[in-house]
């Protein structure tokens, strides 16, 4: 079954700059989905409209992720992971997690117990507690993908996640996010620029050129998971 389909996006912003030209995706429920190229080929922006965050100037985009009529990433069945960890320094490690169920007006027993749930899923349920300073760039990373999960998505949207972390910490977190994916059975759409990256974690390939960004190919990988 197909949960994001876009067909012949164009992307012109109003500074006249044309983004992406004659982009066609089609991601299957499950998938693991990198998008690679240089710097400036588009990526973000082809993430942002298939998280409903950013309009477009044709094409047509088909997300079945939620409920059909809202938009952006509150009840769309979609969540968002950026960069920078973006956490609530005042609040605690599970109170950020909790915040989007807070949002949605969740009980706060029920959300508590789903983002106890989810800090379990990337090993931090022992820092529940504490708060975002005393944790490690690796460690914020993964409250922020616990924080993802705690709204229940069947589709997260990951833009250069881990493109601050040093290496030891990329290679462990790529690890934990394949191991999540296997276990939880969510789709994945994960933009990078480093391709060993991709190529280790996804299930396809895109890569994209830039001036327009528009897709060069798209490969799919065989991977020997158990
Ligand atoms: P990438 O994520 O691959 O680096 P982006 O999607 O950020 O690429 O950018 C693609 C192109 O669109 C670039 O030329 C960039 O300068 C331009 N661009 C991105 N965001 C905006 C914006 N908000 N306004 C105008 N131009 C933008
Ligand atoms: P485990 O579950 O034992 O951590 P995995 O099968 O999930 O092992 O991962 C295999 C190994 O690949 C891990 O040691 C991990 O650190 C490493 N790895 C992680 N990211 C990358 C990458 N981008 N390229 C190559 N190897 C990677």
């Amino acid at each position: 079954r197909s949960i994001v389909k876009l067909k012949g996006i164009r992307k012109q912003y109003n500074t006249g700059v044309l983004a992406i030209d004659h982009v066609s995706l089609d991601i299957q429920e499950g998938e693991f989905v990198s998008i690679v190229g240089p710097s400036g080929c588009g990526k973000s922006t082809l993430l942002r409209i298939i998280a409903g965050l950013g309009d477009y100037s044709a094409g047509s985009v088909e997300i079945a992720s939620g409920d059909a009529k809202s938009k952006g990433s509150r009840d769309s069945g979609l969540s968002y992971v950026f960069q920078d960890a973006t956490l609530m320094p005042w609040r605690t490690v599970l109170d950020n997690v909790t915040l989007p169920l807070a949002l949605r007006k969740v009980p706060k027993a029920e959300r508590e117990a789903a983002a106890l749930e989810k800090l379990k899923m990337v090993g931090l349920e022992k820092y529940a507690d504490a708060y975002p300073r005393q944790l490690s760039g690796g460690m914020k990373m993964r409250v922020s993908i616990a924080r993802a999960l705690a709204s229940g998505p069947k589709l997260l949207l990951m833009d250069e996640p881990f493109g601050a972390l040093d290496e030891m910490t990329r290679y462990r977190l790529n690890s934990e996010l394949l191991h999540i994916w296997k276990d939880t059975g969510i789709t994945v759409v994960f933009v990078t620029h480093n391709v060993q990256e991709a190529v280790f974690l996804s299930t396809k390939v895109v890569a994209m050129r830039a001036h327009p960004g528009r897709i060069r190919e798209i490969v799919a990988i065989d991977h020997p998971y158990p």
